[in-house]
């Protein structure tokens, strides 16, 4: 692994990888859950932690010009002191990298009002596979001269260049916020109200959803009694001049199914809600070998997936906790198996996954939402997307890396 501490550096590092025909995989913070950034035999690991400058922040733009080893949470906090967010905050956000959330297109809790990275990003820097260093898109907030080459660059996982910097967006930070707990005694109720509060009117900017092995999980490792409560739970939160008036709107909806609904506006009470939410997968970690998965279904198919899902659990005779960004349509189901004989994940855990990603396709969804293709979602990927997209992507990554050194075995 190298470390590089600037830009030059990197394209060093990528013009030796190219002259030799090493393979190259960049690495943020390694928090990614595809097996994107993993060494491979004979590769070199170039490891952008260190490019941790944000160079710039512009409040009247509504900008900020950072390298792309900044952490996530740090940007934010940056942000703060102008009175802005940075609104993309996947629950990794107190460590994974800007890098490394462009390269993967990163979602997060506030991506039902915020959207995406790729919402947030205006233009990139990157070191092109013969280490050339170019910048792609631009830093206003509209422009269309060109094929949008940085949002080709968003999501392409270190397989099109490595990326060390961006313009990145940032947004007003909500003056008022409120946000809604909501129990119900079962998970398809839930979904149903993820539902309900679709057609609402209201347009919360977090929906996350919890199921009750979930909760258990985060009352052992942190002590909390929120299993009690329920079998599923709900987090709503609405910002912005009018957010107690909107927090209404979703408490009524919620209300339809819900076992007890509760609001607050208070941001301390919020912050430990959304931090026990956060704390989801370490907590379902420490209970054995996790299949993390991250399938995303239209909205409208929410209940049915998590029906079939709990039924996909009975059949293979797996436990499966599912919890994620509801108001996307977005699940994170997630098998936990004891090792097998060889350490490995047993075959029913497989097998469960495979189903969920049948499911996913089935219901007109996606088998990765946000995580990427990885080195571990390439076969379903190629189902999902069928033959002439995927030669397109062959193409595509042709013209930027003729030689295929960067992040060979990852991706389409
Ligand atoms: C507890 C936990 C919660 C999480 N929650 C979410 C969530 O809510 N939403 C979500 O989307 N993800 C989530 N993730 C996954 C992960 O944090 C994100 O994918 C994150 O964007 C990865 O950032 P990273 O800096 O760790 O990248 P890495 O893991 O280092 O790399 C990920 C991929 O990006 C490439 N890459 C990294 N940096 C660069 C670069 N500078 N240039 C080119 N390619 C690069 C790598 O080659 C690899 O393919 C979570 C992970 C954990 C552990």
């Amino acid at each position: 692994m190298i470390v590089a501490r600037d830009v030059a550096e990197v394209r060093e590092v990528v013009r030796r990888a190219a002259r030799e025909r090493i393979p190259l995989i960049a690495r943020g913070a390694g928090s990614g859950l595809a097996g994107g950034a993993v060494a491979t035999d004979g590769a070199i690991v170039l490891d952008l932690s260190g490019l941790d400058r944000i160079l710039a922040i512009d409040p009247v733009d509504g900008t900020a010009h950072v390298e792309a080893g900044v952490i996530t949470a740090d940007l934010d906090r940056a942000a703060r002191e102008h009175d802005l967010i940075f609104a993309p905050d996947p629950g990794s956000v107190g460590i994974s990298t800007i890098g490394g959330n462009i390269a993967t297109n990163a979602g997060g809790l506030r991506g039902a009002k915020y959207g995406v990275t790729r919402d947030a990003v205006l233009s990139v820097d990157v070191v092109l596979a013969d280490g050339s260093l170019v910048r792609l898109g631009r830093p206003t907030i509209k422009g269309v001269t060109g094929y949008d080459l940085a949002g080709l660059i968003v999501g392409s996982e270190g397989t099109l260049g490595v990326v060390v910097g961006a313009v990145v967006r940032l947004l007003p930070r909500p003056r008022r916020v409120a946000t809604a707990s909501a129990f119900f005694a079962t998970l398809e109720d839930a979904a149903t109200a993820v539902a309900a509060v679709a057609v609402s009117g209201a347009r919360p900017a977090v929906l996350e959803i919890l199921d009750g092995a979930t909760l258990a999980a985060i009352d052992d490792a942190q002590g909390t009694g929120l299993r009690a409560r329920g079998d599923a739970l709900l987090v709503a939160q609405t910002d912005g001049f009018g957010a107690e008036e909107e927090i209404a709107v979703v408490v009524e909806a919620l209300s339809a199914t819900a076992s007890a609904v509760d609001w607050t506006a208070d941001e301390a009470e919020a912050d430990r809600l959304l931090a026990a939410r956060r704390q989801a997968l370490p907590a379902i970690e420490r209970l054995g070998r996790p299949l993390i998965e991250d399938i995303a279904v239209p909205r409208s198919r929410l209940a049915e997936a998590i029906r079939r899902i709990r039924a996909v659990a009975a059949e293979r005779d797996v436990p499966i906790f599912v919890f994620g960004h509801a108001g996307d349509g977005n699940l994170h189901p997630i098998i936990v198996a004891d090792a097998d004989e060889d350490g490995g994940i047993p075959e029913a855990a497989h097998r469960a996954a495979d189903d969920i990603f049948a499911l996913a396709l089935e219901l007109g969804g996606t088998v990765t939402a946000e995580h990427g293709v990885g080195r571990l979602k390439r076969e379903w990927a190629r189902r999902e997307l069928g033959e002439p997209p995927v030669l397109l992507h062959r193409r595509i990554k042709d013209v930027f890396d003729p030689d295929g050194i960067l992040n060979p075995g990852s991706g389409l």
